[in-house]
């Protein structure tokens, strides 16, 4: 048995079976390439679900959290920290919002947008109790908790996992009309991925987004902008709403936020909305901790300089050039996406998202496929273009020329 396959079938034989990775067992890793138990070498173009946007093993965030280390780790809300207030400030103004909720994943600060919007919509708005409803669009993906797959229209997602919660209505994304249709005196707020991660980086139609601001905006509805995959830096763009000239009224942020390093989130928003609080209503032992708010202040810091944005908006538009070129062989049918953040089709004779995904590992390429059929690509924003027209070259190899 080889060493990879040793390690493989220890986490089978006791890891929940909740994921199929491919069969390879990272050691190391630096910036955009990762070392298996082997020692081969592999450009990850996942990113960690846009987790690491700054690479692995980021040289400032990994000062920063060696220096925080040796410090203090952990003190609870019950106490202050001398990096919770900075963290809150600056986060909050990176937003250009006011208030900043923390917590550690994206799946948790989804719950929490949930939590505020509810308790804003029976405090503020004057919702009858129990009455509150949450408009969400269909194909989304939120997180994995119990109230989250509630609204998932993936069966894979919800299936054996109910009773559901109730209070969200679906309706298609890109389809305004729908939504303005599911709206109530009830509805307390729309929930939206600006582009839609999981279901194969879905852009919405120009302007729907727009509308969905006016519309929210007209109907006393708060806009909650799910950006923990799309939003600090993947697009080209601190968020991926600026694309379209919005501002939502809550961002939920996770993901690289954490700098790939500890799992840090975020629900950031008004001193109206987020002020709706009183102590006790709502918390996180792990939530806002010394060292997450180290992390985080150092990836709000570089973000600040906005040059991962520049190099994502212009290694980005080389990406969508190279797609479209290939799309052009016939062998892919569709590509979208926006900034260094990609979906490519894979026509169905050419092979399953999986099986072209097992086909770049054999060539020292790791990607992850999504939905059939699509593998979706995503660097890390610091990669080389070298290295990226590589990989694509990888690409290319596997779909045949
Ligand atoms: N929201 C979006 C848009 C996501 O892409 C994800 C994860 O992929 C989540 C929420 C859930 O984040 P987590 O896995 O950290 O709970």
């Amino acid at each position: 048995m080889s060493t990879t396959d040793s390690f493989v079938a220890v986490a089978e034989a006791h890891g929940a079976p909740t994921y199929h990775p491919l069969p390879v067992v990272v050691a190391t890793a630096d910036g955009a390439w990762m070392t298996d138990v082997e020692g081969r070498r592999y450009l990850d173009l996942l990113a960690g679900y846009s987790a690491l946007n700054f690479g692995h093993c980021n040289r400032r965030l990994i000062d920063a959290a060696k220096a925080q280390l040796a410090r203090v780790t952990l003190t609870s809300r019950a106490f202050h920290h001398d990096r919770f207030g900075a963290f809150c400030e600056q986060l909050a103004a990176l937003c250009g919002m006011e208030m900043v909720l923390p917590m550690n994943t994206g799946a948790e600060a989804v719950e929490s947008a949930v939590k505020t919007a509810r308790k804003w919509g029976y405090r503020v708005k004057g919702v009858p109790a129990l009455m509150a409803k949450i408009v969400v669009a269909g194909n989304n993906f939120h997180g994995r908790t119990t109230t989250i797959i509630s609204f998932s229209t993936d069966p894979e997602a919800r299936a054996d996992f109910g009773p559901y919660t109730p209070g969200f209505e679906i309706v298609p994304y890109g389809d305004l009309t729908a939504m303005r249709a599911a709206m109530t005196e009830n509805t307390v707020a729309v929930l939206l991925e600006p582009i839609q991660g999981e279901a194969g980086v879905l852009v919405p139609p120009a302007g729907y987004l727009p509308a969905v601001r006016e519309l929210t905006r007209e109907r006393g509805v708060l806009f909650v902008a799910d950006e923990i995959q799309s939003g600090l830096g993947r697009t080209g763009r601190t968020f991926a709403c600026e694309h379209e000239g919005v501002v939502p009224d809550m961002y939920v942020l996770g993901k690289a936020l954490g700098g790939g390093i500890v799992p840090v989130s975020a629900v950031v928003s008004s001193a109206e909305v987020l002020g709706v609080f009183r102590p006790g209503e709502h918390g996180s032992t792990f939530g806002g901790n010394p060292l997450a708010c180290a992390v985080a202040l150092e990836v709000i810091a570089m973000l600040r300089s906005g040059e991962y944005q520049a190099r994502a908006a212009e290694l980005g538009d080389h990406l969508h050039r190279e797609l479209r070129a290939l799309a052009g062989t016939g062998r892919v049918t569709g590509v979208r996406g926006r900034g260094l953040w990609a979906g490519v089709d894979i026509r169905p004779d050419c092979g399953t998202g999986r099986e072209v995904a097992e086909k770049l590992m054999d060539r020292g390429v790791l990607v992850k496929d999504t939905h059939g059929s699509t593998v979706r690509i995503a660097p890390p924003l610091v990669i080389g273009k070298e290295d990226l027209d590589w990989g694509l070259a990888q690409l290319r190899a596997v779909l045949g020329r």
